[in-house]
């Protein structure tokens, strides 16, 4: 059995019930974002709120969130005068297999004064690495090593437009029909998680990591990232994702448009061919039949869509450190991005 550890949180909030259950809402669903987790790993969580607020209990916004199983409670927190007024704090109590030195504490608005030092701890550690390539580069693999090797987060941002893309699908929407995508983003609702150690894609609450793994649902997300309102919704998501901790980002617009001030920055390549044999392994081992030509063509195909389009394309940073993986293990690669991060933090 895993240790507790302990998350702490702020916000403030107007005496209104509305008020109440906003601030909580977002101090909950903020609280478990940054520090990646899954309901159920949540065992309790304990509010304090000033004397101030009177007018609702802030347990119930996170039962809104989905903390049905987890043990809730508010107590008043002591008066002290001059203290911080209209404040709701919270105890997250959570069993995630961390330590609790690597718990991420959220103090939000008016309530960051009360741990100055966590907010300019956090923004001085965050540290970013962002990875770029074409399809099949072998960019998605060789960050999840370098993130669990590092304790970092993994994005996967392709996962993202994959995830649009299944969503139009479903909605009997063509990725290719811009107009109907664009109308159709507003009901689009996705969320990573990290659940037993692993990176979750919910669509509208569905677990749709695998589903989204169909190079149906990959061609669809090359049309969909032609859109320059599908690629702003999903940067903000995926900028807001990256703050204040130590990120691993793959994609094709890390380095040049997300994050630009990532202190790591790699462009991995491979020919087109290797990255077609790679392909048609993955889709075999997943139970799908592959013909290699066909992959090959889709791929080059995938290169050109995002080399050549107008939004963000696929392109090199100039300060990023170019790596062909085509003759190159994993264990290779893995070890070329993290003597760069190593490097970089010794600099
Ligand atoms: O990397 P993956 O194959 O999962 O990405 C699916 C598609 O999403 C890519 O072909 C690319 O067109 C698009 N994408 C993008 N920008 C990113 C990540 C992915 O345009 N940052």
């Amino acid at each position: 059995m895993n240790d507790m550890i302990c998350i702490r949180g702020a916000i403030q909030a107007e005496n209104t019930k509305e008020s109440i259950w906003k601030e909580t809402e977002q101090l909950v669903r903020q609280m478990l974002e940054e520090n990646q987790l899954a309901l159920q790993e949540v065992v309790a969580l304990q509010f304090t709120v000033t004397k101030d607020l009177d007018q609702a209990y802030p347990a119930v916004a996170a039962r809104k969130v989905g903390l049905t199983e987890a043990a809730l409670s508010c107590v008043q927190e002591m008066y002290v005068e001059g203290s911080l007024p209209r404040c709701i704090r919270a105890n997250l109590w959570v069993e995630n297999g961390k330590k609790q030195s690597q718990a991420r504490h959220v103090y939000l608005g008016g309530a960051k004064v009360l741990r100055p030092d966590l907010a300019a701890k956090q923004s001085k550690n965050a540290f970013a690495i962002a990875i770029d390539g074409p399809a099949g580069s072998g960019k998605s693999t060789v960050a999840k090593e370098v993130a669990k090797e590092l304790d970092f987060v993994y994005i996967d941002t392709g996962a993202m437009y994959r995830a649009v893309s299944l969503y139009c699908i479903r909605k009997g929407i063509s990725p290719r029909d811009g107009a109907a995508v664009e109308a159709a983003l507003d009901g689009f609702s996705m969320e990573l998680k990290r659940e037993a150690g692993q990176m979750k894609v919910f669509l509208d609450g569905e677990d749709v990591t695998t589903t989204i793994r169909t190079q149906e649902v990959g061609q669809g997300a090359s049309d969909v990232a032609l859109l320059l309102p599908v690629r702003e919704k999903l940067v903000e998501l995926q900028r807001q994702m990256a703050e204040g901790q130590n990120v691993i980002m793959d994609g094709r617009d890390i380095g040049t448009n997300v994050l630009p001030k990532a202190q790591v920055k790699v462009y991995l390549v491979a020919t087109a061919e290797e990255r077609a044999k790679r392909r048609v392994g993955e889709l075999e081992q997943n139970g799908q039949k592959a013909v290699f030509a066909t992959v090959l063509q889709q791929i080059e195909e995938r290169d050109h869509n995002d080399t050549t389009r107008e939004h963000n394309p696929l392109r090199k940073a100039a300060d990023a450190v170019e790596i062909d993986s085509t003759h190159m293990t994993i264990a290779q690669v893995k070890e070329a991005i993290i003597d760069l991060v190593k490097e970089k933090r010794e600099a």
